[in-house]
């Protein structure tokens, strides 16, 4: 690591210096990141859902809501939904980045 890691300028943000941080690799402070971050959480929750259901779905169909296994299949359901909320975080993560970066200034 350089030295330029103790001090950056956010990109988002524009001209705060931010120090004790490591700017990500788009340059992005940690506030910056977070609130990109609770945005793609929150959507997230929607296809979590949508594979969960879908799931349930297909338990209910299969008649293994009778099955002495039960728990197990819900524990996988659940194991499955959280799966999917991670993975849609990332992609929405990276989705609303490249949506609310700011053009580089240009002087
Ligand atoms: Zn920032």
């Amino acid at each position: 690591m350089s030295a330029e890691a103790e001090t950056f300028t956010c990109r988002q943000c524009s001209d705060k210096v931010m120090t004790g941080e490591t700017p990500d690799r788009r340059g992005w402070c940690k506030a910056c990141r977070r609130k990109v971050v609770r945005r793609a959480g929150g959507l997230a929750v929607i296809p979590a859902v949508l594979v969960a259901a879908g799931y349930f779905w297909m338990i209910d169909r299969f008649d293994l809501f009778k099955s002495n296994f039960l728990i197990i299949w819900i524990a996988l359901g659940l194991a499955l939904g959280y799966v999917a909320f991670k993975i849609a975080r990332r992609v929405l993560f990276d989705v609303i980045r490249a949506r609310t970066a700011r053009r580089p200034a240009t002087r």
